[in-house]
């Protein structure tokens, strides 16, 4: 409940790490032949899920520039259900311009899901800015204190 107040959010579950909360934010939306565009500086175990899960239930994974509207624009199309950012991004930490990117995801029907570990929700509230599902890993500043494993997905 306190995440869900503090995501400005309507729904939050938990479990049992970040990782799962982003592959559980992310498998409910996609079947076979439809596409993901993953943000180029997505946490690394996000790529390798999408890269080897994902493909492997015959999902397209693709990649954007996070910071590169005209990129995201250039590979949306019709069999896009969900485009994934990440902002602060994992290692070079791109901010992302979540209005204009869910602005461009909608258009389509796509849903933009974020992984806002980085920025937690006291910096950055990205269901606010337009995204649709927001995950953390509480594992890691939520905690606080090394001594948690656990994920959160809120809507
Ligand atoms: C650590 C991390 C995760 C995964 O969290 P775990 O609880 O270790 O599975 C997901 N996203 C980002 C950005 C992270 O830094």
């Amino acid at each position: 409940a306190k995440l869900t107040v503090l995501e400005q959010g309507v729904r939050t579950f938990l479990v049992p790490s970040g990782q799962a909360a982003n592959a559980i934010a992310a498998l409910p939306f996609l079947k076979s032949g439809d596409k993901i565009l993953i943000a180029d500086t997505a946490y690394p175990p996000m790529r390798d899920f999408a890269n080897q899960d994902l493909a492997r239930f015959g999902v397209e994974v693709a990649y954007y520039d996070p910071v590169s509207i005209e990129d995201l624009t250039a590979k949306i199309d019709d069999r896009t259900k969900l485009v994934w950012c990440e902002s602060p991004g994992s290692t070079t930490m791109e901010i992302q311009d979540l209005p204009a990117i869910a602005a461009v995801a909608h258009r389509p029907g796509a849903l933009v899901g974020c992984d806002n570990t980085w920025a937690t929700p006291l910096n950055y509230m990205p269901l606010a800015l337009g995204a649709d599902i927001v995950t953390e890993a509480l594992t890691k500043y939520v905690s606080g204190h090394s001594d948690l494993l656990m994920g959160s997905v809120t809507v």
